[in-house]
């Protein structure tokens, strides 16, 4: 079977508000998500998609990289680096808005990759950015939390808690 583009879940959608799971095991249907989810993610042309957004509560994200797809299983970031540098960021969830995020710079993540190998990983730059962004969705935590509430469309501001 060949992977399917799945519908992405828009705010205020609950599931994006809540703390995913943990993966415990690596079975058939976590396989198939891995495929779908960068077969999505390439086809909506997102720097990375987690679980979450496409409605699984699993800690499971896919990145866009010159490599091609990369899946982080129960992916934890580790260090982050104290100097940061703003970024503009957007969300395939949030599709109408865009913002300037504050991100550490550099960034030590651990991992599961599809073999249930442990990776160590150190990110830098834009790489490190949408690991950031993507693990702040498996925690419930979305880009516009880091906006200033002043400048966001009446929409997004009641359920910006942070
Ligand atoms: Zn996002």
């Amino acid at each position: 079977m060949s992977a399917k583009i799945l519908p992405i879940k828009i705010y205020p959608d609950k599931i994006l508000r809540q703390k995913a799971a943990k993966i415990n095991r690596l079975d058939k249907k976590i396989q198939r998500l891995i495929l779908d989810m960068g077969k999505t993610m390439l086809a909506k042309e997102g720097a990375g998609l987690a679980a979450p957004q496409v409605g699984e509560s699993i800690r499971l994200i896919v990145v866009n990289t010159k490599n091609g797809v990369l899946a982080m299983i129960n992916p934890k970031i580790t260090r982050r680096s104290w100097s940061k540098e703003p970024g503009e960021e957007g969300c395939l969830s949030l599709p109408d808005i865009i913002g300037q995020v504050k991100r550490s710079k550099k960034i030590k993540v651990i991992y599961y990759n599809e073999d249930n190998k442990q990776i160590k990983l150190s990110a830098a730059g834009l790489f490190a950015r949408v690991i950031q962004h993507e693990v702040d969705h498996l925690n419930g935590v979305l880009f516009i939390d880091y906006l200033k509430k002043k400048g966001l469309p009446a929409k997004f501001r009641e359920q910006t808690l942070r």
